[in-house]
């Protein structure tokens, strides 16, 4: 097949660009990883479903694509810039344990979340602390070229040295104010310029009782935390890779100085294309756990939604547009998920094994919307219109929609061996064993209630309690 032209945003040069992997046929990308400190909300599952979707759209275009995602196990303090304290640390002390556990059991579910999302594992996925090595080499390189200075506390990097710092921000001028006029607390006073930023913190001051600490030519202490990202990253990609992702939150401080750090290691430009996803928003608005909206996985599933609806929901914005996330629209997104289930297996039935042959007209549509900067919503638009479509075999539907699943992820593939389509019957009937069993629980009568959880698993119907209720889904 001839390569479609991919069109991708590169905040870099804030234009949407023609993609020319470096190598042919092959695409390297690095994509910033969570803080393995608490589970991952549902925005952080965003960022990673346009990965997904990327690394799926060109392995489908036949691509062979070299992934890595990082787990930031050390250094991310509880401001992006240098201030305050390790999340990983902190975290430890919530839950009264070491950041070496913390960081094992968020990683854990971490894992967990992608294979519920269906989110392909990526080939190197790797913890900062198993590169300390690699970060304390790449912060020599940055000394040899110049780009450094040390003081009492730190190693920094020394942003007036890169002439271009600031231009994935945006290209404004740097600001030329002192440190010393902030009055911030924990800021070194030695530190030169606001924007100069840690490679190397000593375990000194706030720091003297940093349980992860590692010794380096500048004493004990532990890495900055964009330094990560430039080793792992030139690692595994080697000094000039295709495309970096994150969200929007780190244009300006992480992936600036990633940027910087990459140029003081190797005097160019590492990345060809800075990708950033914008922000899921839920109401309306920031998510925040003050105002009590910040969701993860498992507040979506115990509401009755299985982890591909919310995929589902995803898909429904282009990623450069901020997503509302409210509960009335997953509705909508589990309905339309359901009713795409339903087609595919009506499909099949009426195939009855026949070989279907993919549309070539629908699938080069499919392929230029997702080709144009990952356009879901008109992909799933095209892939709706196909399975309407009554002048194709209900064959070459199927097969035309089974392949675009390989991008879209929805596993419709399993749905055809595992989903039972309810008749309107069986579905009341279902409602009503779980209202006399709310009933039953109600009045404390909790064998007649565990009799009736038993009679509802041998319909194949799982319930769960949630404090917004009884819900309940098939097995
Ligand atoms: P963190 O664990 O904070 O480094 O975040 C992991 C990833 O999720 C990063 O790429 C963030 O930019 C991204 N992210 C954080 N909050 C949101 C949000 N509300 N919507 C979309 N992406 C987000
Ligand atoms: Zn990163």
């Amino acid at each position: 097949m001839d390569q479609p032209t991919i069109y991708l945003y590169n905040t870099l040069n804030r234009r949407r660009e023609v993609f020319k992997p470096i190598k042919p046929g092959e695409v390297s990308m690095y994509n910033c990883g969570p803080t393995v400190y608490f589970n991952m909300h549902i925005g952080n599952l965003r960022a990673y479903l346009v990965v997904d979707v990327l690394r799926r759209m060109f392995e489908y275009l036949g691509y062979s694509v070299e992934q890595v995602m990082n787990f930031t196990d050390v250094g991310h303090l509880t401001s992006d810039a240098d201030e305050g304290e390790d999340k990983m640390e902190k975290a430890a002390r919530r839950d009264s344990k070491d950041p070496w556990e913390i960081a094992q059991f968020y990683i854990n579910a971490v894992r967990s979340d992608f294979k519920d999302m269906n989110y392909l594992t990526p080939k190197h996925w790797v913890r900062a602390t198993d590169h300390i090595k690699e970060m304390i080499g790449l912060i020599q390189k940055m000394e040899q070229n110049g780009f450094t200075y040390k003081t009492d506390c730190a190693v920094y990097f020394d942003v007036t040295k890169y002439p271009s710092y600031t231009q994935l921000q945006g290209g404004q001028e740097l600001e030329d104010k002192k440190v010393g006029v902030r009055d911030e607390v924990n800021v070194d006073p030695q530190k030169k310029h606001p924007a100069d930023f840690a490679l190397w913190m000593k375990c000194v001051g706030q720091h003297e009782c940093h349980i992860m600490r590692w010794d380096s030519p500048w004493g004990a202490g532990f890495p900055g935390w964009h330094i990560e990202c430039s080793a792992m990253g030139t690692k595994y990609l080697g000094d000039h890779f295709d495309i970096h992702t994150g969200g929007e939150d780190h244009i300006s401080v992480h992936h600036t100085n990633e940027r910087a750090q990459n140029y003081g290691a190797f005097k160019k430009e590492v990345v060809n294309v800075w990708l950033h996803n914008l922000f899921l928003m839920v109401d309306g608005g920031k998510m925040g756990k003050s105002r009590g909206n910040m969701y993860e996985l498992q507040d979506v599933k115990e509401k009755g939604f299985e982890p591909l609806d919310l995929r589902y929901f995803f898909l429904g914005a282009q990623y450069r547009t901020r997503q509302n996330f409210t509960w009335e629209v997953m509705k909508a997104a589990q309905i339309a998920r359901k009713n795409l289930s339903k087609a595919v297996i009506e499909l099949n039935a009426q195939a009855s094994d026949q070989e279907g042959i993919i549309s070539e007209r629908y699938r080069s549509q499919f392929i230029e919307a997702v080709a144009d900067d990952l356009n879901t919503p008109k992909a799933l638009s095209v892939m709706w219109a196909l399975v309407k479509d009554e002048t194709l075999s209900s064959a070459d539907r199927l097969a035309t929609v089974l392949d675009f699943d390989r991008v879209l992820g929805l596993d419709l593939k399993a749905r055809l061996k595992n989903i039972r389509i309810l008749t309107q019957d069986e579905e009341q009937k279902i409602e009503r064993l779980v209202e006399a069993r709310d009933a039953a629980r109600g009045s404390k009568d909790w064998t007649r209630a565990d009799d009736i959880r038993g009679e509802l698993a041998n319909m194949g119907v799982e319930i769960e309690d949630t404090p917004d209720g009884t819900v309940w889904r098939l097995t």
